[in-house]
């Protein structure tokens, strides 16, 4: 009977879970890809169009250009915003190893600055003196969600008249002072990686500009090189967002907001059950913030906390699942054992990678989990 109640109180808890979102729309997307299959048109075409539109509006910028993955959309950026073999270009060294691989597909080098312990983006008080003569670039990520400080970032770069290519994988949406995300680079990109906030059944990609130049240039980048079929201007690659998955994502992006507000709620709910035992001194752990004049959209609820890994196991055994992003620094991960970064080179982010935890969050996680949840961290460090 004990051990009946106990099943149900606790019904796993998972760090994410698209089942709810695919259950709501299952009409609509049947329906969206239905009409795909009739049209039988699956390469840039109207889903594609409209879905370029549709995210150049949101970002309030003139051009978005479909590409295969978020990868790919920092790849091209570079290659569209003229970084070439020899080039440094900086970022941070606590982010998916997706932001470094771009770069150096390009040719370049990427050059980590540490950062900032309350948002975990890059600190931009660091930036200035890593660069150097090569230096052509600054690719800021907005960790979780949360917007980097891009006042700060924007004047470095035109002080030394760098390119901006802002990783904004985790970030569709999220704003600062009132500036969507993504509009103030040279380029902003995007993933739709099913597990994102605005998530397709598959892998794509999204770089939205002001620069007509830089678009006119990712276009024939994505096709080839070509404008007119058969006719390549330029070296190019195969990288498009296909048909399908741009239907798909026509009819989820219709929820973005709401999901968006079902997100700051959640992580609002958090806030509220955590922060007072903080103040209290009976958690030893880190909440994340949203900076002044920010609008973050919680694509992670991630807290930095003591005993890390023991608290993770614990959560487990109560039925609650939560994930490490990221346990290893990219300067410190084998594929860039070349650049001969060392331990402690990054102390900030090194730290952050043996003390962060993501806990449970997607728009359909219940007010019920989420203070099973922090109730759960309470009681491990009660014990
Ligand atoms: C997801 C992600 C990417 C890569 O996107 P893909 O679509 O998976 O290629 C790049 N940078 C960050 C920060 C990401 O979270």
């Amino acid at each position: 009977m004990r051990n009946l109640n106990k099943d149900i109180t606790n019904k796993f808890i998972p760090s994410f879970d698209l089942t709810g979102q695919i259950r709501l729309l299952q009409n609509q997307l049947t329906d969206c890809y239905c009409k795909v299959l009739s049209n039988g048109s699956f390469i840039l075409d109207k889903n594609v169009k409209e879905f370029e539109c549709s995210i150049s509006k949101l970002c309030q910028v003139d051009y978005g250009i479909g590409v295969a993955s978020g990868s790919d959309a920092l790849y091209l950026s570079l290659i569209g915003c003229g970084i070439a073999p020899g080039d440094e270009v900086i970022t941070t060294p606590f982010t998916f190893i997706a932001t470094a691989n771009s770069i150096t597909r390009a040719g370049a080098k990427p050059v980590f600055v540490d950062i900032d312990t309350k948002t975990w983006n890059i600190n931009p008080e660091l930036i200035e003196e890593k660069i150097t003569s090569k230096t052509k670039a600054i690719m800021p990520v907005h960790l979780y969600g949360c917007p980097c400080k891009m006042d700060s970032i924007v004047s470095i770069a035109k002080k030394y008249k760098l390119k901006i290519i802002e990783d904004s994988a985790q970030a569709i949406g999220s704003k600062y002072q009132d500036k969507s995300i993504g509009s103030f680079g040279d380029t902003g990109c995007f993933s739709f990686y099913p597990t994102k906030n605005l998530g397709a059944f598959g892998d794509g990609g999204m770089i939205v500009t002001n620069d007509s130049k830089i678009a006119e240039k990712l276009l024939l980048l994505r096709s080839n090189g070509a404008k007119i079929k058969y006719y390549h201007d330029i070296l190019g690659f195969n990288s498009r967002l296909d048909e399908l998955q741009a239907s798909i994502l026509n009819v989820k992006l219709k929820y973005l907001n709401q999901w968006t507000v079902k997100r700051r709620n959640i992580a609002k709910l958090y806030n509220e059950l955590l922060y007072p035992r903080i103040i209290d001194g009976k958690l030893p752990i880190q909440l994340p913030i949203e900076p002044e004049n920010a609008y973050h959209v919680y694509h992670q609820y991630t807290i930095q906390a003591m005993d890390r890994n023991k608290l993770k196991s614990y959560l487990e055994q109560a039925g609650i699942g939560s994930t490490i992003y990221y346990p290893k620094p990219v300067h410190l991960q084998r594929a860039y054992i070349q650049l001969n970064y060392k331990l402690c080179d990054f102390p900030v982010t090194e730290r952050a990678c043996n003390e962060v935890l993501s806990l449970p969050m997607f728009p359909e996680l219940t007010e019920d989990e989420a203070i099973r949840v922090a109730n759960s961290i309470i009681s491990f460090y009660a014990q």
